[in-house]
């Protein structure tokens, strides 16, 4: 039997991103993955492929939309083909995956294809694909499981009519109208991409806002724009039935009022959230609990109630992005080495990858008057950039939130162009505790997007903005 330091069961951004950490730091690392390629969800069915039919479809809508204004004239149909987007991504997909491979080998980690399950605190069972069983031994063990589409109780669904984000990376077809259920990151994101190819979206919300957990200014911009753009949206809905046909989808919602309101589709995407996953993993054999809601349960050091045992990424607790599980990754590597690492959860951006981009980190103006901060605010729009007016991407602003005694910043808002790239300005500031302040007296590039940063942190510090 084949033993090592650390097994990680799970090769998502987590798991691999955790193997690699183990494997510099000096540990006999070996990692299970039970799909034949590495990268888990973010990888095969999440962000890469996502962002890939975002940007293909961005490029489509800007040559039928936007070309024209900017002197460019196409002679004959632009047409958008669906099959060759799909393709292409796919392509994008196995480059990834295959990368990770490549990084597995590079590390000199043991990368076994195959059902990992627990038999005890150190023993784990592979079931691989040819019906062979093999049992590796390891001192630790990193659970990283990752999550699955949730649904909704009454919702069947069936993969073809009613779908999740797996399904709509890999559609045959453009739908004539693509119903969404929830308004939320995959729902918005995907929604986007369809409507940039001609279907028709309309996006059913429960709460009263889209991306309801991010700063209301930003659901509001975010709808705003996306409404201009031919996606309709029905907040305050409560979607109560789902009924298929072979070839139609009809959506019983109940409206603001409490009335019933039906919505007819060719295809439903089903996008309210997802569970964590530990399906398959025989955790009672290893003694480790789950917490009421599904999650590994774990403590500040990310240990679960068995000491050899850690989990991370989206099976435990806190966001389900991909770079929260990186950090996760790394830090129970380190902490396994004997380090002392530490992890701000505030700090961890989120982006939606919408054009324009939404990204966030720390507060928002809910939580903070929520908490009873004493805040103030500073807003500058990105209509009034030169760079925004150069590329023609005026929609959306950033905004600066900071203690009103200290100036700290508490918390960046944005929705614009490039934003999911600007956040990083905003969590290097607060990483190192800047005040608005010190952001509105460095220096940034012109004519850049950034420079609605420094102009926020302006308007922050005194209503100083330099361009409103
Ligand atoms: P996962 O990536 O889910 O990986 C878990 C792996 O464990 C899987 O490969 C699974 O097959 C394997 N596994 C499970 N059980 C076993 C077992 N018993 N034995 C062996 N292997 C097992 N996040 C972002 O930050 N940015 C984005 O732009 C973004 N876009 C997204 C778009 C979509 C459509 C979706 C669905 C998600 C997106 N996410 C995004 C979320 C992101 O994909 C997840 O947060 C991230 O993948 C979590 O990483 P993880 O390592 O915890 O788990
Ligand atoms: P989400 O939590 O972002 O959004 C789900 C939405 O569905 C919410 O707005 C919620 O209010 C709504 N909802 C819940 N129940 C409902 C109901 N019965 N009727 C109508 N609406 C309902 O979840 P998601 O969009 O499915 O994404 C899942 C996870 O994947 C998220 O946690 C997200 O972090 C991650 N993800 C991240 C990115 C990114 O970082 N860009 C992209 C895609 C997915």
């Amino acid at each position: 039997m084949s033993t090592y330091d650390v097994a990680v069961i799970g090769s998502g951004p987590g798991g691999y991103v955790a193997a690699i950490r183990c494997a510099q730091l000096g540990m006999k690392t070996a990692i299970i993955e039970k799909y034949n390629t590495l990268g888990g969800t973010c990888l095969n069915v999440g962000c890469i492929p996502s962002k890939a039919l975002l940007d293909s479809s961005h490029h489509y809508h800007d040559a039928i939309t936007h070309f024209e204004g900017h002197g460019i004239e196409i002679s004959g149909d632009v047409k958008a083909n669906l099959e060759k987007m799909i393709a292409r991504k796919q392509n994008v997909v196995d480059t990834n995956t295959s990368g990770i491979q490549y990084l597995m080998d590079k590390n000199k980690i043991t990368v076994y294809n195959g059902l990992g399950s627990f038999k005890d605190a150190t023993h784990i069972n592979i079931a691989k694909a040819d019906g062979k069983l093999e049992e590796i031994e390891a001192k630790n063990i990193i659970i990283a499981t990752g999550s699955k589409p949730s649904t909704l109780p009454f919702i069947k669904l069936d993969k073809k009519r009613v779908i999740t984000s797996t399904e709509a990376l890999s559609l045959k077809e453009i739908p004539k109208h693509m119903v969404v259920i929830g308004g939320g990151v995959i729902g918005l994101e995907l929604g986007q991409v369809y409507k940039r190819l001609g279907a028709e979206v309309s996006v059913i919300e429960y709460m009263d806002r889209i991306i309801p957990t991010m700063d209301a200014s930003l659901s509001k911009e975010l709808q705003k724009v996306l409404k201009k753009q031919g996606v309709k949206f029905y907040t305050k809905h409560k979607v109560t039935a789902v009924k298929t046909t072979a070839k139609e989808v009809t959506i019983t919602a109940d409206d603001k009022k409490g009335n019933p309101v039906e919505f007819k589709g060719d295809y439903c995407l089903v996008s309210v959230g997802r569970r964590p996953y530990t399906d398959g993993l025989a955790l009672d054999k290893a003694g480790v609990t789950l917490s009421e809601r599904g999650q590994v349960e774990v403590n500040a050091h990310l240990q679960t109630n068995v000491s050899n045992i850690y989990a991370i990424g989206d099976v435990v607790k806190g966001a389900m992005l991909a770079h929260k599980a990186e950090e996760e990754g790394v830090f129970v590597a380190e902490t396994i080495a004997g380090q002392k690492p530490h992890i701000d959860y505030n700090l961890i951006p989120g982006v939606v990858y919408t054009w324009p981009e939404v990204a966030a980190v720390g507060k928002t103006e809910e939580e903070l008057k929520e908490a009873g901060v004493n805040y103030k605010s500073g807003q500058f729009s990105m209509r009034a950039l030169g760079r925004s007016r150069a590329s023609g991407d005026i929609d959306g602003f950033v905004k600066i939130l900071a203690d009103a005694t200290t100036d700290e910043v508490l918390g960046v808002h944005m929705v614009g162009a490039r934003v999911a790239d600007l956040i990083a300005e905003a969590v290097t500031a607060m990483e190192f505790r800047a005040s608005a302040e010190d952001i509105a007296r460095m220096s940034h590039a012109h004519p850049t997007y950034a420079e609605a940063v420094k102009e926020a942190a302006l308007d922050a510090t005194g209503k100083r903005a330099l361009h409103s």
